[in-house]
Protein backbone atom coordinates (compact mmCIF):
# COMPACT_ATOMS: atom_id res chain seq x y z
CA UNK A 1 0.00 0.00 0.00
CA UNK A 2 2.80 2.60 0.95
CA UNK A 3 5.82 1.44 -1.25
CA UNK A 4 4.62 2.54 -4.62
CA UNK A 5 4.08 5.85 -3.23
CA UNK A 6 7.57 6.54 -1.70
CA UNK A 7 9.85 9.13 -3.26
CA UNK A 8 12.60 7.29 -5.05
CA UNK A 9 14.75 8.88 -2.51
CA UNK A 10 13.12 7.25 0.40
CA UNK A 11 14.52 3.78 -1.80
CA UNK A 12 18.19 5.21 -1.30
CA UNK A 13 17.29 5.25 2.26
CA UNK A 14 18.81 1.43 3.73
CA UNK A 15 18.76 0.26 7.09
CA UNK A 16 22.73 -0.48 8.66
CA UNK A 17 23.22 -4.16 7.59
CA UNK A 18 24.78 -4.12 11.16
CA UNK A 19 21.69 -2.83 13.15
CA UNK A 20 20.01 -5.85 14.43
CA UNK A 21 23.37 -7.09 15.66
CA UNK A 22 23.85 -4.03 17.57
CA UNK A 23 20.83 -4.68 19.58
CA UNK A 24 22.89 -7.87 20.74
CA UNK A 25 25.90 -5.68 21.57
CA UNK A 26 24.66 -3.58 24.07
CA UNK A 27 23.68 -6.22 26.12
CA UNK A 28 25.80 -5.76 29.69
CA UNK A 29 28.12 -9.13 28.73
CA UNK A 30 29.26 -7.78 25.49
CA UNK A 31 31.86 -5.38 25.51
CA UNK A 32 31.33 -3.00 22.65
CA UNK A 33 33.76 -1.62 20.76
CA UNK A 34 31.68 -0.42 17.77
CA UNK A 35 29.52 2.98 18.69
CA UNK A 36 30.73 6.48 19.46
CA UNK A 37 28.85 7.42 22.08
CA UNK A 38 31.31 9.83 23.72
CA UNK A 39 31.79 9.11 27.92
CA UNK A 40 30.12 11.97 29.43
CA UNK A 41 30.37 10.42 33.03
CA UNK A 42 32.26 13.49 34.06
CA UNK A 43 30.28 16.04 33.42
CA UNK A 44 29.65 17.92 36.73
CA UNK A 45 25.80 17.74 36.24
CA UNK A 46 25.01 19.35 39.63
CA UNK A 47 26.44 22.65 38.15
CA UNK A 48 24.60 22.12 34.69
CA UNK A 49 21.53 21.22 36.42
CA UNK A 50 21.66 24.00 39.07
CA UNK A 51 22.71 26.76 36.21
CA UNK A 52 19.87 25.39 34.12
CA UNK A 53 17.55 25.80 36.90
CA UNK A 54 18.58 29.28 37.77
CA UNK A 55 18.38 30.07 33.92
CA UNK A 56 14.29 29.10 33.36
CA UNK A 57 13.73 30.71 36.45
CA UNK A 58 15.38 34.38 35.02
CA UNK A 59 14.16 36.64 32.08
CA UNK A 60 15.90 34.41 29.55
CA UNK A 61 13.33 31.67 30.88
CA UNK A 62 10.36 32.23 28.85
CA UNK A 63 13.20 32.71 25.65
CA UNK A 64 14.35 29.37 26.22
CA UNK A 65 10.69 27.88 26.26
CA UNK A 66 9.72 29.87 23.20
CA UNK A 67 9.99 29.71 19.37
CA UNK A 68 13.25 31.05 18.59
CA UNK A 69 15.35 32.46 15.33
CA UNK A 70 16.15 30.17 11.96
CA UNK A 71 19.51 30.78 12.34
CA UNK A 72 19.80 29.91 16.12
CA UNK A 73 19.91 32.40 19.06
CA UNK A 74 22.67 35.38 18.99
CA UNK A 75 24.07 35.23 22.02
CA UNK A 76 25.14 30.90 21.88
CA UNK A 77 26.82 32.56 17.98
CA UNK A 78 28.63 34.47 19.87
CA UNK A 79 30.01 31.75 22.18
CA UNK A 80 30.88 29.62 19.37
CA UNK A 81 32.46 32.30 17.70
CA UNK A 82 35.13 31.80 20.92
CA UNK A 83 35.01 27.84 20.80
CA UNK A 84 36.09 28.18 16.83
CA UNK A 85 38.87 30.41 17.80
CA UNK A 86 40.50 27.60 20.03
CA UNK A 87 41.06 25.96 17.05
CA UNK A 88 42.30 29.11 15.14
CA UNK A 89 39.12 30.32 13.30
CA UNK A 90 38.00 33.64 13.29
CA UNK A 91 34.54 34.10 12.53
CA UNK A 92 31.62 36.13 12.86
CA UNK A 93 28.39 34.99 14.85
CA UNK A 94 26.37 36.51 11.31
CA UNK A 95 27.80 33.45 9.99
CA UNK A 96 27.02 30.77 12.12
CA UNK A 97 24.29 28.69 11.90
CA UNK A 98 22.95 26.00 14.91
CA UNK A 99 21.85 23.00 13.67
CA UNK A 100 20.40 19.58 15.39
CA UNK A 101 23.98 18.28 16.27
CA UNK A 102 26.01 18.49 12.57
CA UNK A 103 24.15 15.74 11.74
CA UNK A 104 21.48 17.75 10.63
CA UNK A 105 24.23 20.17 9.30
CA UNK A 106 25.13 17.65 6.72
CA UNK A 107 21.51 17.47 6.07
CA UNK A 108 21.24 20.91 5.44
CA UNK A 109 24.51 21.14 3.23
CA UNK A 110 23.48 17.94 1.10
CA UNK A 111 19.93 19.61 0.60
CA UNK A 112 20.44 22.71 -0.70
CA UNK A 113 23.44 21.90 -2.97
CA UNK A 114 23.03 18.44 -4.53
CA UNK A 115 20.71 17.08 -6.87
CA UNK A 116 20.14 13.36 -7.49
CA UNK A 117 23.13 12.03 -9.22
CA UNK A 118 25.54 15.59 -7.97
CA UNK A 119 28.89 13.72 -7.09
CA UNK A 120 30.17 14.49 -3.53
CA UNK A 121 33.97 13.67 -2.90
CA UNK A 122 34.92 12.05 0.53
CA UNK A 123 37.98 10.83 1.74
CA UNK A 124 37.77 6.58 2.28
CA UNK A 125 36.81 5.62 4.69
CA UNK A 126 33.96 8.21 5.56
CA UNK A 127 31.81 8.85 8.32
CA UNK A 128 29.18 6.75 7.98
CA UNK A 129 26.02 8.64 8.91
CA UNK A 130 27.78 11.40 6.67
CA UNK A 131 27.45 8.87 3.68
CA UNK A 132 23.93 7.82 4.49
CA UNK A 133 22.82 11.61 4.20
CA UNK A 134 24.66 11.53 0.88
CA UNK A 135 22.73 8.74 -0.20
CA UNK A 136 19.51 9.96 1.06
CA UNK A 137 19.60 12.60 -1.05
CA UNK A 138 20.48 10.50 -4.07
CA UNK A 139 24.26 11.88 -4.23
CA UNK A 140 26.60 9.91 -5.61
CA UNK A 141 29.91 9.57 -3.16
CA UNK A 142 33.50 9.57 -4.97
CA UNK A 143 35.99 8.10 -2.37
CA UNK A 144 39.22 10.24 -2.39
CA UNK A 145 42.20 7.85 -1.14
CA UNK A 146 44.10 8.39 1.89
CA UNK A 147 47.23 7.27 3.51
CA UNK A 148 48.65 8.05 7.06
CA UNK A 149 48.74 11.64 6.44
CA UNK A 150 45.36 11.90 5.37
CA UNK A 151 43.39 12.59 1.50
CA UNK A 152 45.98 12.14 -0.46
CA UNK A 153 46.06 15.61 -2.77
CA UNK A 154 47.18 14.16 -6.17
CA UNK A 155 44.23 11.61 -6.24
CA UNK A 156 41.98 14.55 -5.29
CA UNK A 157 42.98 16.59 -8.08
CA UNK A 158 43.19 13.54 -10.28
CA UNK A 159 39.19 12.75 -9.17
CA UNK A 160 38.35 16.41 -9.83
CA UNK A 161 39.80 16.42 -12.97
CA UNK A 162 38.61 13.04 -14.31
CA UNK A 163 34.57 13.47 -13.06
CA UNK A 164 34.80 16.80 -15.00
CA UNK A 165 35.93 15.49 -18.12
CA UNK A 166 33.21 12.72 -17.43
CA UNK A 167 30.66 15.78 -17.41
CA UNK A 168 29.70 14.94 -13.52
CA UNK A 169 28.72 18.09 -11.55
CA UNK A 170 31.04 17.84 -8.29
CA UNK A 171 29.82 19.53 -5.46
CA UNK A 172 31.80 19.56 -2.80
CA UNK A 173 34.40 17.30 -0.70
CA UNK A 174 34.13 15.98 2.66
CA UNK A 175 36.44 15.69 4.84
CA UNK A 176 37.50 15.30 8.42
CA UNK A 177 40.75 16.56 9.05
CA UNK A 178 40.80 16.14 12.76
CA UNK A 179 41.28 12.30 13.80
CA UNK A 180 38.95 10.78 11.48
CA UNK A 181 35.71 8.95 12.16
CA UNK A 182 36.30 5.88 11.35
CA UNK A 183 39.94 6.08 10.89
CA UNK A 184 41.52 8.27 13.49
CA UNK A 185 44.29 9.82 11.23
CA UNK A 186 44.95 13.22 11.78
CA UNK A 187 45.80 15.43 8.06
CA UNK A 188 48.77 16.78 8.05
CA UNK A 189 49.43 20.67 7.87
CA UNK A 190 50.88 20.31 4.52
CA UNK A 191 48.14 18.26 3.23
CA UNK A 192 45.77 20.57 4.61
CA UNK A 193 48.06 23.53 2.47
CA UNK A 194 47.65 21.22 -0.46
CA UNK A 195 44.06 20.20 -0.30
CA UNK A 196 43.46 23.77 -0.58
CA UNK A 197 45.39 24.42 -3.09
CA UNK A 198 44.21 21.51 -4.88
CA UNK A 199 40.60 23.55 -4.39
CA UNK A 200 41.46 26.80 -4.96
CA UNK A 201 42.97 25.47 -8.33
CA UNK A 202 39.63 23.73 -9.11
CA UNK A 203 37.22 25.78 -7.77
CA UNK A 204 36.32 23.28 -5.36
CA UNK A 205 33.96 23.76 -2.25
CA UNK A 206 35.43 21.73 1.01
CA UNK A 207 33.00 20.62 3.56
CA UNK A 208 35.40 20.21 7.12
CA UNK A 209 33.26 18.31 9.58
CA UNK A 210 35.31 18.65 12.82
CA UNK A 211 33.47 17.38 16.13
CA UNK A 212 36.92 15.66 17.29
CA UNK A 213 39.25 19.01 16.90
CA UNK A 214 39.03 19.69 20.61
CA UNK A 215 39.89 16.52 21.80
CA UNK A 216 43.66 16.06 20.53
CA UNK A 217 45.57 13.32 22.88
CA UNK A 218 48.81 14.44 22.30
CA UNK A 219 48.88 18.60 22.19
CA UNK A 220 50.00 19.87 18.84
CA UNK A 221 46.60 21.21 18.01
CA UNK A 222 46.72 21.64 13.83
CA UNK A 223 44.64 24.75 12.20
CA UNK A 224 41.66 23.78 10.68
CA UNK A 225 41.29 24.17 7.02
CA UNK A 226 38.53 26.82 7.55
CA UNK A 227 41.63 29.29 9.38
CA UNK A 228 43.57 29.35 6.23
CA UNK A 229 40.69 30.11 4.13
CA UNK A 230 37.19 31.45 4.64
CA UNK A 231 35.47 31.49 0.96
CA UNK A 232 35.34 28.05 -0.26
CA UNK A 233 35.42 26.19 2.77
CA UNK A 234 32.18 25.61 5.23
CA UNK A 235 33.04 24.33 8.62
CA UNK A 236 30.51 22.11 10.74
CA UNK A 237 31.30 22.05 14.39
CA UNK A 238 29.68 20.60 17.18
CA UNK A 239 29.01 20.17 21.12
CA UNK A 240 27.82 16.46 21.17
CA UNK A 241 32.16 15.65 21.74
CA UNK A 242 32.85 18.20 23.76
CA UNK A 243 29.47 18.83 25.93
CA UNK A 244 26.86 16.77 25.47
CA UNK A 245 25.33 14.30 21.93
CA UNK A 246 21.99 14.23 23.42
CA UNK A 247 21.63 18.25 23.89
CA UNK A 248 22.13 18.13 20.16
CA UNK A 249 23.10 21.43 19.40
CA UNK A 250 25.93 21.56 16.00
CA UNK A 251 26.74 24.34 14.21
CA UNK A 252 27.49 25.33 10.45
CA UNK A 253 29.64 28.48 9.46
CA UNK A 254 29.75 29.30 5.82
CA UNK A 255 30.10 32.17 3.67
CA UNK A 256 27.50 34.53 3.66
CA UNK A 257 25.32 33.68 0.50
CA UNK A 258 25.16 30.14 1.85
CA UNK A 259 24.86 30.83 5.07
CA UNK A 260 21.50 32.46 3.74
CA UNK A 261 20.50 29.67 1.95
CA UNK A 262 20.87 27.13 5.05
CA UNK A 263 18.75 29.71 7.28
CA UNK A 264 16.33 29.28 4.63
CA UNK A 265 16.27 25.52 5.00
CA UNK A 266 16.45 25.39 8.27
CA UNK A 267 13.63 26.96 8.76
CA UNK A 268 11.46 25.08 6.43
CA UNK A 269 13.46 21.67 8.27
CA UNK A 270 12.50 23.11 12.16
CA UNK A 271 10.91 26.79 12.13
CA UNK A 272 14.25 27.16 14.83
CA UNK A 273 16.78 24.90 16.35
CA UNK A 274 15.58 23.77 19.49
CA UNK A 275 15.85 27.09 21.54
CA UNK A 276 15.84 25.04 24.72
CA UNK A 277 18.70 23.13 24.04
CA UNK A 278 20.82 26.27 22.77
CA UNK A 279 20.07 27.90 26.42
CA UNK A 280 21.52 25.01 27.63
CA UNK A 281 24.36 25.40 25.99
CA UNK A 282 25.15 28.78 26.28
CA UNK A 283 24.24 28.83 29.88
CA UNK A 284 26.86 25.87 30.50
CA UNK A 285 29.08 27.46 28.30
CA UNK A 286 29.03 30.13 30.50
CA UNK A 287 28.94 29.32 33.99
CA UNK A 288 31.02 26.35 34.01
CA UNK A 289 35.19 26.27 32.30
CA UNK A 290 34.41 24.61 29.87
CA UNK A 291 38.12 24.49 28.70
CA UNK A 292 39.00 22.96 31.55
CA UNK A 293 36.37 20.17 31.11
CA UNK A 294 37.92 19.75 27.86
CA UNK A 295 40.70 18.74 29.58
CA UNK A 296 39.24 16.31 31.89
CA UNK A 297 37.56 14.51 28.41
CA UNK A 298 40.84 14.70 26.96
CA UNK A 299 42.97 12.85 29.98
CA UNK A 300 40.35 10.09 30.22
CA UNK A 301 40.01 9.27 26.21
CA UNK A 302 43.85 9.22 26.41
CA UNK A 303 44.22 6.84 29.21
CA UNK A 304 41.39 4.90 27.25
CA UNK A 305 43.09 5.49 23.80
CA UNK A 306 46.46 4.13 25.30
CA UNK A 307 44.59 0.97 26.65
CA UNK A 308 43.48 0.11 23.40
CA UNK A 309 46.97 0.38 21.94
CA UNK A 310 48.72 -1.46 24.87
CA UNK A 311 46.09 -4.14 24.03
CA UNK A 312 46.15 -4.76 20.28
CA UNK A 313 49.86 -5.94 20.16
CA UNK A 314 49.31 -8.46 22.72
CA UNK A 315 46.13 -9.95 21.43
CA UNK A 316 45.98 -9.25 17.66
CA UNK A 317 47.16 -11.84 14.97
CA UNK A 318 50.45 -11.65 12.62
CA UNK A 319 49.52 -9.62 9.65
CA UNK A 320 47.06 -7.23 11.58
CA UNK A 321 48.02 -3.28 11.46
CA UNK A 322 46.12 -0.86 13.03
CA UNK A 323 46.74 3.40 13.09
CA UNK A 324 47.54 5.45 16.03
CA UNK A 325 44.93 8.16 16.69
CA UNK A 326 46.93 11.37 18.20
CA UNK A 327 43.54 11.92 18.79
CA UNK A 328 39.31 11.24 18.53
CA UNK A 329 37.46 8.41 19.21
CA UNK A 330 38.72 5.58 16.80
CA UNK A 331 41.53 3.04 15.79
CA UNK A 332 41.06 1.48 12.19
CA UNK A 333 42.30 -1.94 11.81
CA UNK A 334 43.43 -3.91 8.54
CA UNK A 335 42.85 -7.57 9.14
CA UNK A 336 45.00 -10.08 7.67
CA UNK A 337 44.30 -11.44 3.88
CA UNK A 338 41.05 -13.19 3.91
CA UNK A 339 38.91 -12.17 6.47
CA UNK A 340 35.80 -10.42 5.97
CA UNK A 341 34.65 -8.41 9.60
CA UNK A 342 31.22 -8.42 8.50
CA UNK A 343 30.94 -12.04 8.41
CA UNK A 344 33.10 -12.43 11.18
CA UNK A 345 30.83 -10.44 13.24
CA UNK A 346 27.93 -12.69 14.59
CA UNK A 347 31.15 -14.92 15.86
CA UNK A 348 32.38 -12.06 17.73
CA UNK A 349 29.43 -10.86 19.40
CA UNK A 350 28.74 -14.63 20.57
CA UNK A 351 32.29 -14.31 21.92
CA UNK A 352 31.23 -11.38 23.81
CA UNK A 353 32.70 -8.28 21.47
CA UNK A 354 31.61 -5.88 19.24
CA UNK A 355 33.23 -3.72 16.89
CA UNK A 356 31.79 -2.03 13.51
CA UNK A 357 32.84 -3.53 9.81
CA UNK A 358 35.23 -1.29 7.72
CA UNK A 359 32.29 -1.75 4.96
CA UNK A 360 30.04 0.35 6.71
CA UNK A 361 32.62 3.49 5.93
CA UNK A 362 32.83 3.50 2.07
CA UNK A 363 30.28 3.81 -0.05
CA UNK A 364 31.70 1.13 -2.64
CA UNK A 365 31.46 -1.92 -0.72
CA UNK A 366 35.02 -1.76 0.42
CA UNK A 367 36.49 -2.32 3.79
CA UNK A 368 35.68 -5.80 4.37
CA UNK A 369 39.04 -6.34 5.50
CA UNK A 370 38.86 -3.67 8.45
CA UNK A 371 37.47 -2.75 11.32
CA UNK A 372 36.32 0.30 13.51
CA UNK A 373 37.47 0.15 17.24
CA UNK A 374 36.03 2.81 19.59
CA UNK A 375 37.88 3.41 22.88
CA UNK A 376 35.72 6.39 23.89
CA UNK A 377 33.24 4.60 25.87
CA UNK A 378 34.30 1.14 27.73
CA UNK A 379 36.43 1.67 30.69
CA UNK A 380 40.59 0.71 30.11
CA UNK A 381 39.66 -2.26 31.53
CA UNK A 382 37.18 -3.30 29.54
CA UNK A 383 38.82 -1.92 26.33
CA UNK A 384 41.56 -4.75 27.44
CA UNK A 385 39.10 -7.25 27.50
CA UNK A 386 37.30 -6.36 24.69
CA UNK A 387 40.46 -6.91 22.52
CA UNK A 388 41.22 -9.92 24.02
CA UNK A 389 38.02 -11.51 23.19
CA UNK A 390 38.43 -10.02 19.53
CA UNK A 391 42.01 -11.28 19.56
CA UNK A 392 40.57 -15.10 20.27
CA UNK A 393 37.93 -14.48 17.61
CA UNK A 394 40.43 -13.65 15.25
CA UNK A 395 43.19 -16.31 15.78
CA UNK A 396 39.82 -18.61 15.35
CA UNK A 397 39.21 -17.00 12.09
CA UNK A 398 42.63 -16.92 10.70
CA UNK A 399 42.65 -21.01 11.03
CA UNK A 400 39.16 -21.68 9.42
N1 LIG B 1 30.53 14.09 11.91
C1 LIG B 1 31.29 13.12 12.42
C2 LIG B 1 32.62 12.85 11.80
C3 LIG B 1 30.85 12.36 13.50
O1 LIG B 1 31.63 11.40 14.00
C4 LIG B 1 29.58 12.65 14.06
C5 LIG B 1 29.01 11.87 15.24
N2 LIG B 1 29.36 10.59 15.40
C6 LIG B 1 28.83 13.67 13.48
C7 LIG B 1 29.34 14.38 12.42
C8 LIG B 1 27.46 14.03 13.99
O2 LIG B 1 27.51 14.47 15.29
P1 LIG B 1 26.37 15.33 15.99
O3 LIG B 1 25.19 15.35 15.08
O4 LIG B 1 26.11 14.64 17.27
O5 LIG B 1 26.96 16.69 16.16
Amino acid sequence: MYHDRYAARAFSMKESAVRALFAVANRPEVVSLAGGMPNIADLPLDIVGDAVRDMIQSAAGPRALQYGSGQGEQMLREQICEVMAEEGIRAHPDDVTVTVGSQQGLDLLTKIFCDPGDVILAEAPSYVGALSTFSSYQAEVVHVEMDDHGLVPERLREAVVTLAAQGKRVKFLYTIPNYSNPSGITQTLERRKAILEVAKETGLLIVEDNPYGLLDLEGGRLPAIRSMEHEQVIYLGSFSKTFSPGIRVGWVLAPHAVREKLVLAQEAATLSPPTFSQYVVSTYLRVHDWRQQITVFRDMYRERRDAMLAALPDYMPVGTTWTHPLGGFFVWLTLPEGIDSQAMLPRAVTNRVAYTPGTAFYADGLGARNIRLSYCYPTPERIREGVRRLGEVLNRESQL
